[in-house]
């Protein structure tokens, strides 16, 4: 893929520098000149300068006549201030099962600093190869900065499959990725495999709405590149006896600042949590419209904090700005998987159902005996959730906390 400029059409307007959101384009000597290193060929100046027709974008369908250059299932290892995220387990465990199908290597990428220890310890997790980018300048997730080094790591190693974590940093610049290499994406995967004799990963997902699943190829593209979220599939399991390679690459800062020139961290901001991570909790109380207002929310809170769990809600809850939308659950909202959780005032719609029905133990308080949350629910109960809760909470403090 490249982006040109036709020296010959170019008339200096300037329409292009206008209309290009990353800064990658200047005037010099009357003429358009493009940044490579910030340029994401996201085609909007191409479209600016669409009456002298002086810049174009050419996409190889040559990816095709390479697809065989291309071999192992890679996975992006997330980290927070030197923690790997969950969900990078979770990408192990699946990534390995896709690997042995395909009878190739599990490869992990791994961007970090002081990281030497966790990088090999992904060994142990199912990697047959690490490959680890240090530098004190990667302890933050930048976009700029990730989106090369993991691109660099894709042109060297050429890897057929890569995975990711639909995670907020997944999210940001997994698609960068996938448009720098010219890979095939396909975000929000509930489920993957391969069709072993096309050597083709099958990306499932929901779509229109939820109300079906997808399954998505890329046939022509590589990588074949798929996010998933969080709680969705099973953490690989710890083996000690495993043993494999780790390749650690030390990045020139120089190379970094020069990436990293347009963007500035000023602040970092955490969400302060006073009830535990919806996303990692074991048991989850969610409310619904059902609850009736803000107020009546506080009859969740208590359940859950009498239960040691977390507060989740539907998305008619949180639009109702009763609770924010770090709780809401669902195709919108997170993936969730806890031992229990307790739908109060909550209908079941598909939208809500796929972000819970892998929960362990399902409780559904509702009104309505029709209600569709009773379909997936272990055990249903017909009533006034304003009245239900108070007493169960009473109950539970009583005799179980006690
Ligand atoms: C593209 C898209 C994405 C979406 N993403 C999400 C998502 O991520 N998460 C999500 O939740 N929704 C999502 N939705 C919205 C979804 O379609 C539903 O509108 C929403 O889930 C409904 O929320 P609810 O069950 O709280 O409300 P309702 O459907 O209005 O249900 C309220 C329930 O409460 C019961 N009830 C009322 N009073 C009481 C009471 N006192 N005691 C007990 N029960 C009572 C009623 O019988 C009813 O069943 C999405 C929609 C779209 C189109
Ligand atoms: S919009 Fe086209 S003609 Fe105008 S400066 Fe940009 S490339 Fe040149
Ligand atoms: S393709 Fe997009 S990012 Fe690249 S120069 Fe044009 S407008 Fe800017």
């Amino acid at each position: 893929m490249g982006i040109n400029v036709c020296l010959e059409k170019c008339v200096g307007c300037s329409l292009c520098v206008k209309a290009c959101g990353l800064d990658a384009i200047t005037i010099k000597d009357k003429k358009a000149v493009i940044d490579m290193a910030k340029c994401s060929m996201c085609s909007a100046c191409v479209e600016a300068c669409k009456k002298f027709g002086a810049i174009t974008i050419t996409k190889e369908s040559s990816a095709k006549a390479d697809v065989n250059d291309y071999k192992n299932v890679a996975v992006f290892i997330e980290q927070h201030e030197g923690k790997v995220a969950g969900v990078s387990y979770e990408m192990l465990g699946e990534g390995r099962k896709l690997a042995n199908d395909l009878s190739e290597k599990l490869v992990a990428v791994l961007l970090g600093s002081n990281m030497n220890d966790v990088a090999a310890d992904l060994v142990k997790y199912g990697a047959d190869k690490v490959v680890y980018f240090d530098s004190p300048e990667l302890v933050q997730f930048r976009d700029d900065t990730y989106t090369a080094l993991v691109c660099d790591f894709i042109e060297k190693d050429k890897p057929s499959i890569l995975l990711a974590g639909a995670t907020a940093v997944g999210r940001s610049f997994v698609p960068k990725i996938a448009a720098r290499v010219w890979g095939g994406l396909t975000a929000d995967c509930t489920k993957l495999e391969v069709d072993t004799e096309r050597r083709l990963l099958l990306g499932t997902r929901p779509a229109f709405g939820g109300n079906l699943m997808a399954t998505i190829i890329a046939p022509h593209h590589r990588p074949q590149i798929a996010t998933v979220r969080h709680k969705v599939m099973k953490a690989a399991a710890r083996d000690e006896n495993r043993s494999g390679e780790v390749t650690v690459i030390t990045v020139d800062a120089a190379r970094i600042a020069k990436i990293n020139e347009r963007t500035k961290i000023l602040d970092i901001v955490k969400e302060i949590e006073s009830t535990v991570n919806i996303a990692e909790a074991d048991i989850i109380v969610s409310g619904g419209r059902g609850m009736g207002s803000a107020e009546n929310f506080s009859l969740i809170r208590d359940l859950a904090q009498a239960l040691g769990g977390a507060v989740g809600a539907s998305r008619a809850a949180v639009d109702s700005e009763w609770i924010p939308y770090s709780h809401q659950v669902g195709q919108t909202g997170k993936t969730v998987c806890p031992k229990l959780y307790i739908a109060c005032g909550i209908s079941g719609s598909v939208q809500h159902m796929a972000g819970m029905q892998s929960s362990d133990f399902i409780i559904a308080i509702n009104k309505d005996p029709a209600a569709d949350i009773f379909q997936i629910a272990n055990l249903g109960i017909v009533g006034d959730a304003l009245e239900i809760l108070p007493q169960l909470t009473k109950a539970f403090k009583e005799k179980v906390c006690a």
